[in-house]
């Protein structure tokens, strides 16, 4: 049966033997909780495509779940990528993640190096190239991406994604549900109908929240820091803040329309069984 709510599982392509041995347990952990698809990143951490596609092959292998692969535009030629595009089709890929791609901070240019600039290029070019066999989902950004210019500038590139032929958004992470209403809203007077899904990063530990936050331009409200630097020392003490934290968070966005949430997993079921237990939702009796 699946989930009350429309959930998907982020997983990045693991690096290292442990990782990859990890992998299958995880996986089946995460299919427990009955996601409607998992996700694969490409490129976060300079994983290849090849270890997007393994992965991608590993979660069907495993779960029988839907695989979605990110593709990003950064250094990608039109060549390569209408070739990983059949690549993904000739492996019964339904639904892609396109994404610009993070650039290194030294850049001085939003633009990516490559063919392609922006991911609603990207977009364009699925879309011409493969008509309406792919789902198409894009990144939104409720607290404006980092390198936007200012927040109206952001969300008309939001929209050229979505004219493009984005069929439904993800989020960046974020922890403030106002800026999400905000950004939703500003949608609605827009005409921007498609789903937008809350991106929702399980709080684990200080020193990497306050990294990801940072990297990203999202917000940590000032009262959750202080908590979590007081706990970084207390692992228990912090898991239990940080997951109560969350959990208000994923209520809050649900009961008031969110179309169903996505999960930075970060390649970990125990924050996710933890989580969707509090949630109510049919985790193992032994979690
Ligand atoms: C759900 C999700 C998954 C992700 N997965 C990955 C991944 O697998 N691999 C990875 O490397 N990164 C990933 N990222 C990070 C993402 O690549 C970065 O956030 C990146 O900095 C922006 O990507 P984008 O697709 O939103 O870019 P875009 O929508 O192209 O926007 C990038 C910037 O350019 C601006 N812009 C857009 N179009 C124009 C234009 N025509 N003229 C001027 N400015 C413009 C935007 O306002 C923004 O500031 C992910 C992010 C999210 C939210």
């Amino acid at each position: 049966m699946p989930s009350p709510f429309h959930s998907s599982f982020e997983l990045f392509p693991p690096r290292t033997p442990e990782g990859v041995a990890k992998l299958g347990a995880v996986l089946q952990q995460l299919a427990a909780l009955r996601p409607e698809y998992f996700s694969v990143t490409y490129g976060a951490g300079g994983s290849d495509q090849d270890g997007t596609y393994e992965t991608l092959l590993t979660v069907v292998k495993h779960t029988g779940i839907e695989a979605a692969p990110h593709l990003t535009c950064v250094g990608s030629t039109r060549e390569h990528v209408a070739a990983l595009l059949e690549r993904y089709r000739a492996a019964g890929v339904k639904r892609i993640v396109a994404l610009r791609g993070d650039l290194p901070a030294t850049a001085l240019s939003p633009a990516a190096p490559g063919d392609f600039h922006y991911a609603s290029e990207l977009v364009s070019f699925i879309r011409q190239t493969h008509g309406d066999h792919f789902q198409i989902e894009v990144a939104a950004y409720p607290e404006m991406h980092p390198q936007a210019p200012g927040p109206g500038a952001d969300f008309e590139n939001f929209r050229r994604k979505v004219e493009a032929g984005a069929d439904a958004a993800i989020t960046q992470l974020f922890y403030n549900a106002d800026s999400y209403f905000d950004f939703m809203e500003r949608c609605g007077k827009a005409g921007i109908t498609i789903p937008i899904v809350p991106g929702i990063m399980p709080i684990t530990s200080f020193a990497s929240i306050t990294r990801f936050t940072a990297g990203c331009g999202a917000d940590l409200p000032r009262w959750v820091r202080l908590r979590l630097e007081e706990l970084q020392f207390d692992k228990a003490g912090l898991l239990d803040f940080g997951l109560a934290v969350v959990t208000r968070l994923c209520e809050t966005l649900l009961k008031n329309g969110a179309p169903g949430l996505h999960f930075y997993t970060i390649n970990q079921a125990e924050p996710m069984l933890r989580l969707f237990k509090n949630l109510g939702i049919g985790a193992p009796a032994s979690v």
